[in-house]
Protein backbone atom coordinates (compact mmCIF):
# COMPACT_ATOMS: atom_id res chain seq x y z
CA UNK A 1 0.00 0.00 0.00
CA UNK A 2 2.93 2.69 0.73
CA UNK A 3 4.26 1.74 -2.84
CA UNK A 4 0.95 2.39 -4.61
CA UNK A 5 0.28 5.47 -2.33
CA UNK A 6 3.80 7.02 -3.59
CA UNK A 7 2.81 6.00 -7.58
CA UNK A 8 -0.51 7.43 -6.83
CA UNK A 9 1.15 11.05 -6.05
CA UNK A 10 3.78 11.13 -9.05
CA UNK A 11 1.39 10.43 -10.54
CA UNK A 12 -1.13 13.03 -9.65
CA UNK A 13 1.74 15.47 -9.35
CA UNK A 14 3.51 14.63 -12.72
CA UNK A 15 2.25 15.68 -16.60
CA UNK A 16 0.65 13.65 -19.24
CA UNK A 17 3.17 10.83 -20.55
CA UNK A 18 1.68 11.08 -23.66
CA UNK A 19 2.16 13.90 -26.60
CA UNK A 20 -0.59 16.03 -27.76
CA UNK A 21 0.05 14.46 -31.39
CA UNK A 22 0.15 16.11 -33.74
CA UNK A 23 0.94 19.62 -31.96
CA UNK A 24 3.54 18.19 -30.34
CA UNK A 25 5.90 15.43 -32.39
CA UNK A 26 8.61 13.18 -31.29
CA UNK A 27 12.25 14.35 -32.50
CA UNK A 28 12.99 11.33 -34.76
CA UNK A 29 16.29 9.26 -33.83
CA UNK A 30 19.37 9.68 -35.52
CA UNK A 31 18.96 6.56 -37.61
CA UNK A 32 15.50 7.06 -38.40
CA UNK A 33 14.71 5.73 -42.39
CA UNK A 34 11.62 8.07 -43.19
CA UNK A 35 11.92 8.76 -46.45
CA UNK A 36 14.11 8.47 -49.75
CA UNK A 37 15.78 11.87 -51.08
CA UNK A 38 16.57 11.44 -54.51
CA UNK A 39 18.96 14.05 -56.26
CA UNK A 40 18.75 14.04 -60.47
CA UNK A 41 21.76 16.26 -60.69
CA UNK A 42 24.16 13.79 -58.82
CA UNK A 43 22.57 10.91 -60.92
CA UNK A 44 24.41 9.13 -63.49
CA UNK A 45 21.65 6.45 -64.45
CA UNK A 46 24.13 3.33 -63.85
CA UNK A 47 20.92 1.50 -62.51
CA UNK A 48 22.59 -0.29 -59.34
CA UNK A 49 19.72 1.09 -57.31
CA UNK A 50 17.35 -1.16 -59.45
CA UNK A 51 19.67 -3.74 -59.24
CA UNK A 52 19.96 -4.55 -56.18
CA UNK A 53 15.90 -3.21 -54.67
CA UNK A 54 14.89 -5.86 -52.44
CA UNK A 55 11.26 -4.71 -53.04
CA UNK A 56 11.59 -3.47 -57.07
CA UNK A 57 10.50 0.07 -56.02
CA UNK A 58 12.91 1.32 -58.50
CA UNK A 59 12.78 0.56 -62.42
CA UNK A 60 15.07 2.03 -65.11
CA UNK A 61 13.79 2.88 -68.35
CA UNK A 62 15.69 2.68 -71.46
CA UNK A 63 15.04 4.80 -74.64
CA UNK A 64 16.64 3.36 -77.74
CA UNK A 65 15.48 5.99 -80.15
CA UNK A 66 15.90 8.72 -77.75
CA UNK A 67 18.78 7.84 -76.01
CA UNK A 68 17.89 8.29 -72.59
CA UNK A 69 17.39 6.45 -69.73
CA UNK A 70 14.33 6.90 -67.15
CA UNK A 71 14.69 6.20 -63.46
CA UNK A 72 10.83 5.50 -62.27
CA UNK A 73 10.61 5.48 -58.04
CA UNK A 74 7.66 3.92 -56.20
CA UNK A 75 7.53 5.01 -52.94
CA UNK A 76 4.36 2.89 -52.42
CA UNK A 77 6.85 0.09 -52.98
CA UNK A 78 9.60 0.97 -51.23
CA UNK A 79 10.27 -0.63 -47.57
CA UNK A 80 12.57 2.12 -47.04
CA UNK A 81 15.64 -0.88 -46.48
CA UNK A 82 18.46 2.14 -47.41
CA UNK A 83 20.05 -0.12 -49.43
CA UNK A 84 20.12 1.75 -52.59
CA UNK A 85 21.32 4.75 -50.94
CA UNK A 86 24.10 2.95 -49.20
CA UNK A 87 25.13 1.38 -52.79
CA UNK A 88 24.62 4.53 -54.90
CA UNK A 89 28.15 5.30 -55.94
CA UNK A 90 27.33 8.72 -56.61
CA UNK A 91 25.63 10.13 -53.52
CA UNK A 92 22.65 10.80 -55.14
CA UNK A 93 20.51 9.08 -52.66
CA UNK A 94 19.98 9.82 -48.57
CA UNK A 95 17.49 8.84 -46.17
CA UNK A 96 15.65 11.80 -44.45
CA UNK A 97 14.23 11.46 -40.60
CA UNK A 98 11.81 13.13 -41.55
CA UNK A 99 8.32 11.51 -42.63
CA UNK A 100 5.91 12.19 -45.38
CA UNK A 101 2.35 13.16 -44.97
CA UNK A 102 0.10 10.38 -45.61
CA UNK A 103 -0.75 10.31 -49.04
CA UNK A 104 -4.45 9.28 -50.46
CA UNK A 105 -3.68 8.67 -54.39
CA UNK A 106 -0.59 6.19 -55.77
CA UNK A 107 2.08 8.31 -57.61
CA UNK A 108 5.33 7.64 -59.49
CA UNK A 109 8.43 9.90 -59.60
CA UNK A 110 11.01 9.79 -62.50
CA UNK A 111 13.64 11.62 -63.80
CA UNK A 112 15.17 11.75 -67.11
CA UNK A 113 18.70 11.61 -68.42
CA UNK A 114 17.88 13.88 -71.18
S1 LIG B 1 20.49 6.89 -57.92
FE1 LIG B 1 22.62 6.24 -57.73
S2 LIG B 1 22.59 3.99 -58.02
FE2 LIG B 1 20.63 4.82 -58.77
S3 LIG B 1 20.92 5.11 -60.98
FE3 LIG B 1 21.42 7.08 -59.94
S4 LIG B 1 23.64 7.01 -59.59
FE4 LIG B 1 22.98 4.90 -60.04
S1 LIG C 1 15.09 2.02 -49.74
FE1 LIG C 1 15.20 -0.19 -50.18
S2 LIG C 1 13.16 -0.70 -50.94
FE2 LIG C 1 13.33 1.53 -51.05
S3 LIG C 1 14.03 1.95 -53.14
FE3 LIG C 1 15.86 1.81 -51.83
S4 LIG C 1 16.52 -0.35 -51.99
FE4 LIG C 1 14.40 -0.22 -52.72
Amino acid sequence: MPLMSGNLIRNLLGGPVTRPYPLVKRRPFPRTRARLLYDPARCTYCGICANICPANAIAMKEERDSLSIERIYDSFSCIYCARCAEFCPDSALQMDVVYLESADAKTLTSSSSR
